[in-house]
């Protein structure tokens, strides 16, 4: 599923190709995803421009700018919304590369480069963001970005105090902090030296200092490894190459704790699976 890092490798992919490109063309093949396509997709872009694009969350934003049909060139229509959902991908096809089973939507601009949207699973979806971005309910209510410096220690044991809630989910909670998905929670969990299943209220403050930084690195590295793999937004093939990193503890239980060679363990928590060294996490 793609976390974070792929969505922001994502934007910082596909973006050279797409800002500041006119649209000539919108092909929707598949309007069935999680959110149906709007009925007026095509006619409100035909036409327009994408402007800077920006990331919250997990969600990509593309601002339309001077939309197809009636508005004036340059003006601040409103925004593309594009979630990825679990299976989704976005990258960069040219004229005549045909389509692949799964590629629902193209953006086709006037350089003839496409923005192909490929979702097997069709649990992502694009939609049209009228306004700004704090307007929308799936907007509004989010905490701050990891890696931004509203992000801290201090802001987890805060909204940690008496909490029971296991805190792995409190991590993974967008109320708390965005785009902490459950790759990266158990790994930065693992660099803290926590135990996924603590109690959120039990922690100190010294303790979620250490989380917030372990959860800065974790994401930070996966972004930058992910720059290498940018080239592969722009092929006619295959799919964006999601990095593989070397992991601690994610996908690996019964194996061995990197650190001390203890069994690493699986427990279920808010429905998800999480592993964790005994030994290195108390
Ligand atoms: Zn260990």
């Amino acid at each position: 599923m793609p976390e974070l890092p792929e969505v922001e490798t994502t934007r910082r992919g596909i973006a050279p190709h797409v800002e500041g490109r006119e649209i000539v063309e919108v092909i929707v093949r598949q309007p069935r995803l999680r959110v149906p396509v709007p009925g007026d997709f095509s006619e409100r872009l035909v036409g327009a421009r994408i402007g800077m694009l920006s990331r919250r969350a997990k969600y990509l934003l593309l601002p339309i700018e001077g939309e197809g049909e009636g508005e004036g060139e340059g003006e601040g229509a409103g925004s593309l919304i594009w979630h990825l959902g679990m299976s989704g991908s976005l990258r960069i096809a040219r004229l005549g590369d045909l389509p692949k089973t799964h590629d629902h939507i193209d953006l086709v601009f006037a350089d003839g480069a496409i923005l192909r949207y490929h979702d097997p699973r069709r649990f992502g979806f694009v939609d049209w963001l009228a306004g700004g971005a704090d307007c929308d309910p799936r907007l509004a209510n989010l905490g701050p970005e990891p890696l931004s410096e509203a992000f801290d220690g201090e802001r987890l044991y805060r909204l940690a105090q008496g909490r029971r809630i296991a805190v792995k989910p409190f991590l993974m909670d967008n109320a708390v902090v965005v785009g902490v998905g459950n790759i990266y929670a158990s790994e930065a969990l693992f660099l803290a030296g926590i135990d996924p299943r603590r109690a959120a209220g039990r922690i100190s403050r010294e303790r979620y200092e250490r989380l917030a930084v372990a959860v800065r690195e974790v994401l930070a590295a996966a972004i930058s490894q992910g720059g290498t793999t940018l080239r592969d937004f722009v092929s006619g093939t295959g799919e964006p190459g999601y990095f593989k990193q070397r992991l601690n503890v994610y996908g690996r239980h019964g194996q061995g704790c990197r650190r001390c060679n203890a069994e690493l363990r699986l427990v279920t928590l808010g429905q998800r699976a999480s592993v964790f060294c005994p030994t290195c996490q108390r």
